[in-house]
């Protein structure tokens, strides 16, 4: 099933991209833990690891065609010059310590940045796991961020925000921050929202007003495809990445002809909610 799924998807999207459906804009790429796949149980679009090696044969290529990394905080100014043609933004959840032991290094060698997003229960002096793997420690990330690594809130528990109090979702919001920013001694502006994004403009508009009231600026989400400047400052839409993206793939994601998934997935969205909702 999974691998049937995994040639579908991919099928579509390389022959889309040779074919009509190119769309310019800026690239979110969404990673998390850089590692070898070892069950590949998970639908591809669900798989969180990708392995060094592919990694490494993605930044190459980003290297190569001479695509210049933003952090996510400086997405806005990009999008708004209309600067999305060449631009990528490279961005890492949960704060897995594969980022400070492989990513990084790799990052480096291809002259590019990142923003990794912190839920700070995870992140401490000693070692802490989540999705029982490794995170960073706060002196890991401190290095990171003296390294020039933009860090960002992923909530303080890893929560599912849909559904939580105000006052709840508030001390999510408000205390991932002031944990980073009492370790880096900067001001943190963005944040990357947990889970599944809701369509529901009710709960994003009021976890928009939250965000703005804290300082956050910019922030990103898992709804799918390229960015530019009709996106929403706060919830900007992504490219998820793991080890089944091949450069093919890679190239067709970036080029805009994995958007017919997001297509898919508001589609899907609605009518599971209208179903819910009777
Ligand atoms: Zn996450």
């Amino acid at each position: 099933m999974t691998n049937k799924m995994l040639r579908l998807d991919r099928a579509i999207t390389v022959h889309l991209t040779r074919s009509w459906l190119k769309r310019r804009g800026l690239p979110v790429l969404m990673y998390h833990s850089i590692s070898e796949i070892t069950d590949g149980l998970r639908h591809p679009y669900y798989e969180l690891r990708t392995p060094a090696n592919i990694f490494e044969e993605h930044m190459q290529w980003l290297a190569q065609n001479d695509y210049r990394s933003l952090p996510v905080s400086g997405l806005q100014g990009a999008v708004l010059d209309g600067q999305d043609g060449k631009h990528v933004a490279i961005t890492f959840d949960d704060g897995f310590r594969d980022f400070y032991t492989t990513a990084f290094p790799i990052l480096q060698k291809y002259g590019l940045t990142a923003t990794v997003f912190l839920p700070t229960a995870y992140i401490s002096h000693n070692r802490q796991q989540f999705l029982g793997l490794d995170c960073m420690t706060w002196s890991e990330v401190e290095e990171l961020h003296g390294a020039g690594i933009e860090f960002g809130s992923h909530t303080v528990s890893h929560a599912r925000l849909y559904g939580l109090s105000q006052d709840a979702l508030e001390m999510e919001i408000s205390e991932s921050k002031n944990a980073i920013e009492e370790k880096l001694g900067v001001p943190v502006r963005t944040f990357a929202h947990p889970y599944a994004f809701p369509s529901d403009s009710t709960y994003s508009d009021r976890l928009r007003d939250l965000l703005a009231k804290h300082g956050y600026r910019a922030g990103v989400c898992t709804a799918l495809g390229l960015e530019n400047a009709s996106g929403d400052p706060y919830f900007r839409r992504r490219l998820p990445m793991n080890g089944f993206d091949d450069a093919d793939f890679f190239q067709a994601k970036l080029e805009g002809a994995y958007d017919w998934l997001g297509t898919v997935q508001t589609v899907r969205k609605r009518i599971m909610q209208r179903v819910k909702h009777g």
